[in-house]
């Protein structure tokens, strides 16, 4: 830290990314990517797209809102496009939550919003998990503070029934509920139809999971008018010009392109059941993952053993450090040959660790 940096950052603890090797070729099961392309509908409009870089991109992203509220049944009005869901997560704590506010979320969940939090200056507080890892929906009704939950949950990939995020979202009349969806696409109900009844509901969701675009950067929220009206004042007071040229329109080539998207999730829900399947045969404890990842514990095998093991043999999954779930090993789900050659390099593990 040099002397210039502001002490009301001095004890902010960033987020850390999970790893992009530059060096071996690694079968990378460590970041929740997508194994496939972008659309090539995506990828066109992309390169088309490069040729107007000296110009600004539209600051409303008209056409491509449009094309998501069209996939989402909602009005554009009722839609922000972001720069990640990381930045529509951000703009939630910074417009919904102060001293008055404090934002509520499980001990166990994406490692980012005590981030935001803190730099944020906004108090918190985490909620613990059941010890199988469940959210006890009872913890958070009528909590009377600012709601963040992962559906599915990260990195767990548990999900919660629709009928229970609304009891939550109903209990707390007063309060903002975030839905973040990250993972909903691979199996979990979302609450995107709840929000027309409920004017204290947000839903985020992404392009980086199931649409194949983590390097454009493109996330979006879904809420009512007045609530997209607040997250906007957010958006033009930070970064008006949130969405760069490039990624507006690569998404607008992937929302016309739902059948490629919904077959790639297809195939990873396949290739989930697949890998858990070999898994527990080896006597791994896996959780019911609704998410792109498998959350996979072994009785006789060290998490962190295990991770390193997988990276000395080329395969990278994420270990956390956390003592709660530091026997655990998040493994995103790849392509079929992938998966193949992680179950593999584990079955050798096992035999070289007995
Ligand atoms: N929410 C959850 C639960 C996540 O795991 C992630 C991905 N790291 C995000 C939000 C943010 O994803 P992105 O900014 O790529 O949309």
């Amino acid at each position: 830290m040099s002397r210039f940096f502001s002490e009301k950052y001095a004890s902010l603890v960033p987020y850390t990314p999970g790893e992009q090797p530059k060096d071996t070729q690694y079968i990378k099961l460590n970041t929740n990517e997508s194994p496939f392309p972008p659309s090539e509908k995506a990828i066109k409009a992309a390169g088309e797209a490069a040729r107007e870089l000296q110009l600004y991109p539209d600051p409303e992203s008209f056409a491509l809102t449009q094309a998501f509220a069209d996939i989402l049944g909602v009005k554009r009005e009722e839609v922000l496009m972001t720069n990640g869901s990381d930045e529509i997560l951000n703009f939630a704590f910074m417009a919904y939550c102060d001293d008055t506010h404090p934002a509520v979320f499980p001990n166990i969940t994406y490692g980012f919003y005590p981030v935001f939090a803190e730099i944020n200056r906004i108090p918190y507080e985490e909620i613990p998990l059941r010890d199988d890892f469940t959210i006890n929906v009872d913890d958070y009704c009528g909590i009377g503070k600012t709601i963040f939950i992962a559906n599915p949950n990260a990195p767990t990939g548990i999900a919660l029934s629709l009928a229970e995020i609304e009891k939550i979202v109903a209990s707390n009349p007063d309060s903002i509920v975030v839905v973040d969806e990250a993972y909903v696409d691979f199996g979990a109900e979302s609450a995107v139809p709840l929000i027309h009844q409920y004017d204290n509901l947000i839903v985020t969701q992404t392009c980086s999971k199931s649409r194949s675009m983590a390097g454009a950067r493109l996330g979006f929220g879904v809420a009512n008018e007045a609530l997209i009206r607040d997250l906007n004042t957010i958006k033009y007071s930070t970064n008006p010009y949130n969405i760069n040229r490039m990624t507006m329109a690569a998404g607008i080539g992937v929302a016309q392109d739902e059948a490629y998207t919904k077959a790639n999730c297809k195939t990873i829900m396949e290739n989930r059941a697949f890998t858990m399947d070999e898994l527990k045969k080896l006597g791994f404890i896996c959780t019911d993952s609704m998410a792109n990842f498998i959350f996979a514990t072994h009785p006789d095998l060290d998490g962190e053993v295990l991770y390193q093991k997988l990276k000395e043999k080329g395969i990278l999954v994420r270990h956390f450090s956390k003592p709660a779930i530091c026997a655990y090993n998040r493994i995103t789900v790849g392509t079929r040959a992938q998966m193949e050659a992680f179950i593999r390099a584990v079955r050798q593990i096992m035999e070289e660790t007995k």
